[in-house]
């Protein structure tokens, strides 16, 4: 690569690694695996380390990862909240104990934990009463999560000392819950950390305590910091924090890698995900001494265990296309145990995974696979001699032209037959619109058989006609007609969500019919008067959302779609009873908030319980506002309200109308 395409490189790496930054933490769904997400990681380092002219202030390995959500208050950290360095073999470790003793000058003890799967949590105390739970968010600014984090019994609300202190753990769903809750689950969430991530970012706390979370504290913050991390643990444990208890405290390689090697083996009995180890200085005079980079303390890291792996041959790489268009290359390999199960097929991503890789069918790859997801090619073992493979340029469905958007190739024909398929699959599926008794052969049956083209049709299809042809007996088509009949049962948001549009899945659907956009009409004519600006004003729905959904909403073929739907008797409009928080005592009414409150620290708080019940915000007073909620020093607002007989409510008025 010459420098240009070096510079490039570079951005689009960092430009990727945001958005798969805000799906995992933000969305708590994310989209892509660990390893590939390690892996853009590590090569963006590698190129920024070789490249460091090219090193942007706000790059992805310079900075936490941020978790912020804009739907909830934000809150400052008064303590340095960073991510961990990584290493991925024991040697790895070793080779970072001997640089930290050689910084330090001399020897030094470590401490080793396990590294608990699950969301990152700040715990503020003030005189020994919990006064905020503040999650990671950029290392500087966090979401205020305190009433959710108050729903989980091990976190103390009141400590036996007034102590002023900060504590760091992780908040976690033990797995036979998950397992237990995810069975009711729909969708079902992939890991008990996405179920945790979510759960811990409800807006209701009432919903974050129907969810048995727990917690980890691993480290504290006191005024008189204690001198060792040794001591820090028993201070901690002498208050009633939950620790782990299977800690331990070492000086040499010997002792870490029989840890390690005794935490691999007994991992997977574990009530509790990990992913690795945290490996810790334990004099804390050490820590402050070697200090910290922007994105993490240099006195830890973290020993991510290596995920269930095996070798075997590419035999070929066919491509497959989504219902969105996107394509997926896929391995076709020579069968090979993984993890108890035969493996054949692996994931390659996109084709810049596979430059990276630079793999080929014929070649001998390491292959692995992590929980339940897909199994991916890790490495090329041993090249087969075949030139790297390149993604085909027609789509092999339609024979349309491919399109690069991003790191992946699409079909841009939505007639193609692929994705007409996966549209399909997608608006059956049990997570969608769950028709009953509508597997996939019957789809491709029906479209084989031309019965069906696209979504409309299941509701015109004369599924008698299929009476006595292979394997429809009367009994089946009577269920399959009984399935489409419930669906028209389904509630707008499922509708909504199902229709495959890109960006608006289940939680998107749901925020906009609780802003208000409570049926479809009101959407499209957002759409039609190209005002983003009413979608993008909605906390949650960002500017790409935004746009995505609106030009969507003009194409006249989803249109008709929509309007067939329509007519079939589909609901397009919220019920009621549906709106979970929209219709309220403020729907109607235009809100400004200024001035200081003293029970809505931040001011944001304020703003979202008017929007929980209906009401607009808006950050100017003009002749459209109908009220000002005014705290202390409301200063030239409130000048203007009364000047434009805007009522203007105070604080003790405003908690009495919010007191249902
Ligand atoms: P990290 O893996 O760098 O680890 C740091 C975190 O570990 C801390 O914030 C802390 O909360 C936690 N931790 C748990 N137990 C601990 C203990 N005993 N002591 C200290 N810390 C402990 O976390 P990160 O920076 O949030 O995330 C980076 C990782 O997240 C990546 O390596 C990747 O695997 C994953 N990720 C995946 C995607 C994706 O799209 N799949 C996106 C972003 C991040």
């Amino acid at each position: 690569m010459n420098k240009m395409e070096i510079q490039e490189e570079i951005r689009r790496l960092s430009d990727l690694l945001r958005l798969y930054q805000h799906k995992y933490y933000v969305l708590a769904a994310p989209e892509v695996e660990d390893l590939e997400y390690d892996r853009l990681f590590d090569r963006l380092q590698k190129l920024e380390n070789e490249n460091p002219e090219f090193k942007s202030d706000d790059s992805p390995t310079a900075r936490v990862g941020s978790d912020l959500a804009s739907d909830l208050p934000e809150a400052k950290h008064s303590i340095p909240v960073l991510s961990l360095d990584k290493a991925y073999t024991a040697g790895e470790v070793e080779s970072w104990m001997l640089k930290t003793d050689k910084n330090a000058g001399r020897e030094l003890g470590f401490s080793i934990e396990e590294k608990i799967d699950g969301i990152s949590i700040v715990l503020y105390y003030e005189k020994g009463l919990l006064k905020r739970a503040v999650t990671r968010g950029n290392g500087f600014v966090g979401n205020d999560v305190t009433a959710n984090v108050k729903t989980i019994g091990s976190v103390p609300l009141r400590l036996p000392e007034p102590v002023d202190l900060a504590v760091r753990g992780e908040i976690y769903l033990p797995l036979d819950k998950f397992e237990e809750l995810n069975k009711k689950m729909d969708p079902p969430y992939a890991n008990p950390r996405n179920l945790a991530a979510g759960t811990i970012r409800r807006i209701k706390s009432s919903e974050t305590a129907k969810i048995p979370l727990d917690i980890f504290i691993y480290e504290g913050f006191f005024e008189n910091q204690p001198s060792e991390h040794k001591e820090i643990i028993a201070r901690l444990e002498s208050l009633g924090f939950r620790l782990n208890p299977r800690y331990s405290f070492f000086k040499t390689t010997r002792e870490l890698r029989d840890y390690i090697e005794r935490s691999t083996q007994e991992r997977a009995g574990l009530p509790y995900e990990i992913d690795g180890l945290v490996i810790k200085v334990n004099e804390i005079a050490a820590r402050e001494a070697l200090g910290y980079t922007g994105h993490h303390p240099r006195w830890a890291i973290a020993f991510k265990f290596e995920s269930v792996q095996a070798e075997t041959k590419i035999k070929s790489i066919d491509v497959q296309v989504g219902r969105t268009g996107r394509i997926t290359p896929v391995g076709r390999v020579e069968a090979v145990q993984i993890g108890g199960s035969t493996v054949q097929n692996v994931t390659l991503h996109n084709q810049e995974y596979i430059s990276m890789l630079e793999a080929a069918p014929g070649d001998t790859v390491s292959i692995s696979r992590r929980g339940d997801v897909i199994p991916a090619v890790e490495e090329v073992v041993e090249k087969g001699g075949s030139p790297v493979w390149e993604m085909p340029t027609e789509c092999p469905s339609c024979g349309t032209t491919l399109v690069k958007r991003g790191a992946h190739h699409f079909c841009p024909n939505r007639a193609c037959p692929d994705q007409v398929m996966g549209r399909i699959f997608f608006f059956v599926d049990k997570k969608q619109m769950d028709i009953e008794n509508f597997g996939p052969e019957t789809v491709e049956y029906l479209i084989s058989r031309g019965m069906i083209t696209d979504i409309e049709d299941l509701y015109t299809c004369s599924y008698d006609d299929l009476i006595d042809e292979k394997g429809f007996g009367e009994k089946k088509v009577a269920l399959i007609k009984d399935g489409i009949k419930k669906s028209l049962e389904k509630p707008f948001q499922t509708v909504l969500s199902s229709l495959g549009i890109p960006e608006l899945g289940r939680k998107a659907a749901e925020i906009l019919i609780n802003a208000g956009f409570n049926s479809i009409d009101k959407l499209i004519k957002a759409a039609e008067d190209d005002d983003t600006g009413a979608l993008t004003a909605i906390h949650g729905i960002g500017e790409r959302t935004a746009e995505i959904i609106t030009s969507e909403l003009r194409r006249p073929e989803l249109r008709s779609r929509i309007n067939a739907l329509k007519k079939a008797g589909l609901r397009f409009e919220a019920d009621p009873n549906e709106l979970k928080v929209t219709e309220g005592v403020f729907t109607g009414q235009s809100w400004c908030v200024t001035g200081s409150f003293e029970h809505f620290k931040p001011r944001d708080l304020a703003l979202d319980e008017i929007k929980r019940r209906g009401g607009n915000t808006v950050t100017g007073v003009t002749g459209k506002t109908t009220h000002l909620l005014c705290g202390t020093g409301g200063g030239s607002k409130q000048a203007k309200a009364e000047k434009l007989g805007v009522e203007i409510v105070s604080e003790e008025r405003f908690l009495e109308l919010i007191s249902d």
